[in-house]
């Protein structure tokens, strides 16, 4: 099988750092026996959280599981502002390990909802980082997932309207509604907060999808930026897989491919990557 990698596959800036902090933490954190914790996942892969799991670090839910000598990292898609309080009231030692980017856009839409403007924001209302990035509007907030679901809002009459995306959203859609509110709604801000990492990713995938037979998509099922690259991928018509790791792929579905592509989502360790390549280019 010819196999063609995009070079976007793979640990993006924010996860790379995330985790860098995380491994700091658990050397400053050995000597004094303290535990190191994270409020929620820290990145979305299963397999790259067993593996922190194994070296001690405690996945808290909430922040009432948190002692005071504890580490604890904020996760690389943020938490809720009101989360972020708990967390520093009930921990002595706080590390924010919020991916710059996706603090940036908390931070903007702070800003531009500080008089009050209502926040439309294009994300998986049950995302958590779309939570995060609601809690810092200042007005009222609504999510939508696309066109028909903004339909359904329900929007008071002529407030000034603030548009913003969740980091990791398909940036065609996002402008497809960003041209649709433009023209409805006079008084909007738009805040650019889709990443670049993601959009170049999206793009790869893109173009991968429209010059194979198959796509192999490696990721966790809960990351929402890897089931965004298996969408678009399904786009060009070919037959996709997303899995986890590649002992989900049955190589009897491949029989009649010639040429597979293949691309990862942004927490997706380069060990699985590397291994589907390999087990598809033996095919
Ligand atoms: S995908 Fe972009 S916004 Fe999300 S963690 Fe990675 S670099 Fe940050």
């Amino acid at each position: 099988m010819n196999v063609i990698r995009a070079k976007t596959a793979g640990f993006c800036m924010g996860v790379s750092l995330a985790l860098k902090k995380l491994d700091t933490a658990l050397l400053e954190a050995a000597p004094r026996a303290n535990r190191v914790c994270t409020l929620g996942p820290i990145i979305h892969n299963p397999q790259v959280l067993e593996e922190y799991e194994a070296k001690g670090v405690v996945c808290a839910d909430d922040a009432t599981q948190l002692l005071p000598g504890d580490h604890v990292l904020i996760r690389a898609h943020g938490l809720s502002s009101q989360e972020e309080d708990a967390v520093r009231a009930a921990a002595g030692n706080v590390v924010d390990a919020t991916c710059p980017r996706v603090k940036k856009a908390q931070l903007a839409i702070g800003k531009a909802t500080k008089d009050g403007a209502v926040l439309l924001l294009f994300g998986e209302a049950n995302h958590p980082e779309v939570r995060g990035l609601v809690s810092y509007a200042r007005g009222p907030a609504h999510v939508f997932g696309n066109l028909e679901e903004f339909e359904r809002l329900r929007l008071t009459k002529d407030p000034v309207f603030v548009l913003a995306s969740q980091t990791t959203q398909d940036r065609r859609h996002f402008m497809e509604i960003k041209k649709m509110l433009c023209k409805r709604f006079e008084r909007l801000t738009v805040l650019s907060t889709i990443c670049d990492a993601t959009r170049h990713r999206q793009k790869e995938a893109r173009d991968i999808a429209s010059s194979v037979d198959v796509m192999v998509i490696v990721g966790g099922r809960q990351s929402g930026n890897t089931r965004r690259l298996a969408d678009i991928a399904a786009l060009s018509g070919i037959e996709i897989f997303h899995v986890e790791t590649p002992d989900e792929l049955d190589p009897k579905r491949f029989t009649e491919k010639t040429r597979a592509g293949l691309t990862a989502g942004a927490s997706t360790p380069k060990r699985l990557i590397d291994a589907t390549e390999l087990w598809l280019s033996t095919l």
